[in-house]
């Protein structure tokens, strides 16, 4: 080929200009060092935050740490067939689940592989959906609208939780924190007949981190005898699985939760529990040699737990109005809110419902210490029926609360005093409720204004929920009206006030001849 010197510029340019870098980029790593269910990885360059790594032989791993000059790899299974110098290669894929309604009435470990024998759980390519992503912005998202009805009347009442709310379950062990959960699931059958192929219905979704299996196993058949399992999926982590599976299972669900959200669903989700995650993936992060912080948690748990949590949202109707509630769960050791963990999750959380050894072990169960819970944005989803009675109910339980340590000390008691007495001890016994017996809103709304009208006061305290249960099946039977006023209405009038108090007193005369 003849060239004119003039030409060979323009040749050079055009050549230069279509290269295109024909050096491969390496995605191809090896090796560096493997134990403890970790790998460090030198050579991928182009590697990505929670990408998939193939190890070979059908292993995967998740990268976690992106260093100058290595990756810090988990391994998802056994690390044992892994050895120093073996090859690594990206997968250009972000770790992802399968989500949708076809997992509803499953039980599926942190990737979403069904676990209950029940067979494989058919999944689509556009089904899965990476474990973590943007969650909802600012112009996204709405205030809570719309309650999310526990069917516990002390939370109900005094710590309400609204749809899309996060709200913190807290306390010591065996405190009823899962019976808690167990019970709002039940609950939610109330929404949609428990199909969940019903646009209302609220599904649930219960991520059991580094619990016994044994546990896991009771609340599913408890889930299942109680009619719940068909609009749940569980996601279990038991204490036996690999700590990265621990900490992940709750972006597992999460995703999940996420998709149906999107479509215009609500979804309750509990991760149950959050401190038992943070240690889990404290384990993995020394491993891989991140500096700890307090209490030996890498300065990054708190991140870990609020891009966890932010992903609760109640979506602006132009996002079609979904939600995800999320209720996570931490345990405390002696009681203590102060600790690292506990403060952390508070702070993030839009309230927290503070359960008590010592209430639950003097028999006041759900142990709910209504002094130090608080539902920052769940009154704007109460019922205003509900709400006009737990008002009241708040500020007669407090004043209660006072004098009944005051009163301990035996000195004679006025009439007033007396009368409040008598009165909070009525409400706490209207506040009780055995597990598993969820209560619909309009008659926990009846029996604790039955409580705080005073209708209850000639009733021995031993026999209030005897009463109770009575004089609700009662207005059931005979007053259905009065029941669908206040559901339907949602609103609290003289004249409701009126029935009720004439349903009670026709009621008590029943009772008590
Ligand atoms: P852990 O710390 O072990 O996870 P937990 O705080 O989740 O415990 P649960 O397992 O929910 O507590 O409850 C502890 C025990 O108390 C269980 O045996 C449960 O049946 C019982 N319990 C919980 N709530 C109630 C209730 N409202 N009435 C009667 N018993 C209850
Ligand atoms: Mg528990």
């Amino acid at each position: 080929m003849d060239l004119k010197p003039s030409e060979v510029a323009t040749v050079l340019k055009a050549e230069i200009e279509g290269f295109q870098g024909r050096m491969q980029k390496s995605n191809i790593g090896t090796v560096l060092m493997v134990g403890d269910g970790t790998a460090r990885v030198h050579g991928l360059d182009d590697c990505m935050m929670n990408e998939m790594l193939d190890f070979g032989d059908g292993i995967f791993g998740v990268a976690l740490n992106l260093e100058e000059d290595n990756v810090g790899a988990v391994l998802l299974g056994s690390d044992s067939k892994v050895k120093e110098g073996d090859t690594v290669r990206t997968t250009g894929r972000i770790i992802s689940v399968p989500t949708g309604l076809q997992m509803c009435g499953r039980v599926v470990d942190a990737l979403g592989k069904a676990i209950d024998g029940k067979g494989d759980i058919k999944v689509a390519d556009s089904d899965m959906r990476p474990i973590e992503g943007r969650s909802p912005s600012v112009p996204e998202r709405q205030p809570v609208t719309e309650p999310l009805q526990t069917g516990l009347k002390a939370v109900d009442a005094m710590i309400p939780i609204g749809r899309g709310q996060r709200e913190l379950i807290i306390g010591d062990r065996q405190t009823g924190k899962t019976s808690l959960i167990v019970d709002t699931f039940i609950n939610q059958k109330s929404t949609g007949g428990g199909d969940p192929n019903n646009p209302d219905q609220v599904i649930c979704i219960y991520v059991a981190v580094g619990q016994k299996q044994s546990t896991i196993k009771g609340v599913v058949a408890t889930l299942e005898a109680n009619g719940a399992m068909p609009y749940t999926i569980v996601v279990s982590a038991p204490a036996s699985a690999e700590a990265s599976m621990q900490f992940l299972s709750c972006y597992a669900g999460a995703s999940m939760g996420e998709r149906l959200r999107d479509e215009g669903r609500h979804v309750v989700i509990a991760y149950d529990d959050l401190y038992k995650q943070a240690l889990a993936y404290r384990q993995v992060m020394l491993l891989l040699r991140r500096p700890p912080g307090r209490e030996a948690f890498p300065g990054d748990v708190f991140n870990l737990h609020s891009r966890l949590l932010e992903r609760a949202a109640k979506l602006s109707d132009a996002m079609g109005g979904g939600s995800l509630t999320a209720l996570p769960v931490v345990e405390t050791q002696e009681g203590d809110v102060s600790a690292y963990i506990p403060t952390n999750v508070i702070s993030i959380t839009d309230g927290q419902i503070f359960l008590e050894s010592s209430l639950f072990n003097a028999g006041q169960r759900p142990a709910v210490n209504a002094g130090i819970s608080v539902s920052r944005v769940g009154g704007a989803a109460q019922i205003g029926a509900m709400k006009k009675n737990a008002g009241g109910l708040r500020i007669q339980l407090a004043q209660f609360r006072e004098l009944a340590a005051f009163a301990q000390f035996g000195s004679d008691l006025d009439k007033d005093t007396q009368q409040a007495i008598t009165r909070g001890e009525r409400m706490i016994e209207v506040l009780k409720q055995p597990e598993f017996e969820p209560v619909p809103v309009e008659e926990q709304i009846i029996a604790i204004y039955a409580a705080t009208s005073g209708a209850l006061d000639e009733i021995p305290v031993k026999r209030v929920s005897d009463f109770e249960k009575q004089y609700v099946a009662f207005a059931r039977a005979n007053h259905a009206d009065v029941l669908a006023s206040i559901r339907d209405g949602k609103k609290w009038t003289d004249d409701i006030a009126k029935s009720c108090d004439e349903m009670a007193k026709t009621f008590k005369a029943e009772f008590l001849a």
